[in-house]
């Protein structure tokens, strides 16, 4: 067993990174709902206008594109929760490797 100090502080600071970029996400997604909910309001009024037919396709493209950009950063969300697992069940694996290879120095 080598020692892996070096390897786990690297893995503990990857873990911290990964989760301020999902808290960041999180936060653009709740502002990306808020969003959602005004251009929804937007595109219901422009359909309840007496306006040519091309306002009311323009008010299905305005819904479909927050449905994509929502849908897209719930995925990056998603991706940095996996990564974030698999980096603390790495974690847990060195710290072990680590406490063994420095016990086995003080016998
Ligand atoms: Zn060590």
């Amino acid at each position: 067993m080598a020692c892996r100090c070096t390897r786990i502080s690297k893995c503990r600071s990857d873990i911290t990174k990964v989760s301020n970029a999902r808290t960041a996400l999180q936060a653009l997604s709740n502002n990306n709902g808020t969003l959602n909910t005004r251009l929804t309001e937007l595109g219901g009024r422009m359909q309840e206008m007496a306006t040519p037919d091309n306002i009311g396709s323009c008010a299905t493209s305005i819904n479909n594109m927050n449905k994509d950009s929502a849908s897209t950063i719930s995925a990056m969300i998603s991706q940095c929760t996996a990564r974030i697992s698999s980096l603390q069940s790495e974690l847990t694996n060195l710290e072990r490797e680590d406490r063994e290879h420095h016990q086995g120095l003080k016998k």
